[in-house]
């Protein structure tokens, strides 16, 4: 089973300020259980690295995704949307909290609510954040959505392709 995940979780150095978020124990787990990570980065692919980062604020009726005062919401979104087009057999997204791209629950600066990050916005497979893989019932309530996922997609093929 395919899924993607944040390039910067699997330790590459993909965040705004040449960071990353690495996870020791993510790989091992996802060899274990079956499933095959994908790293993706949205915001390395538009901007590259280092960059200035992107808040979100609500401004005149609207969200927007400030990156120097440019609101990049729509090239982010598009992008993310791309990655899910280059992957079409994924099942599943493992994100990262507070990133406007790659967070499930992004706070937004004036709105007093969060929203999805573009990468849980614009798919239907199933998405978390690795903070919701931290115990073991998070891990299998993941694992239980993506073989689901993955069966479904399985079952709409003709041919025994499915990895
Ligand atoms: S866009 Fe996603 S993968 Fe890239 S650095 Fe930010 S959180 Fe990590």
């Amino acid at each position: 089973m395919k899924v993607l995940v944040s390039a910067c979780l699997l330790g590459e150095n993909v965040r705004w300020n040449g960071a990353n978020k690495k996870v020791e124990t993510l790989s091992s787990w996802a060899l274990k259980n079956g499933v095959d990570l994908i790293p993706i980065c949205p915001e390395n692919d538009l901007f590259g690295t280092p960059r200035a980062p992107i808040r979100l604020v609500h401004i005149e009726g609207e969200t927007r995704a400030l990156m120097k005062g440019k609101n990049v919401l729509a090239d982010l979104d598009l992008r993310c949307e791309e990655i899910y087009k280059e992957h079409p057999d994924v099942v599943g997204f493992i994100g990262i909290s507070r990133s406007p791209s790659c967070g499930i629950s992004v706070g937004v600066k004036n709105l007093g609510r969060t929203i999805k990050g573009s990468m849980h916005k614009t798919t239907e497979v199933p998405t978390v954040e690795y903070n919701q893989l931290r115990n073991d019932k998070g891990k299998q309530d993941f694992l239980k959505r993506v073989t689901k996922a993955h069966e479904y997609i399985c079952s709409r093929q003709r041919s025994g392709t499915c990895s």
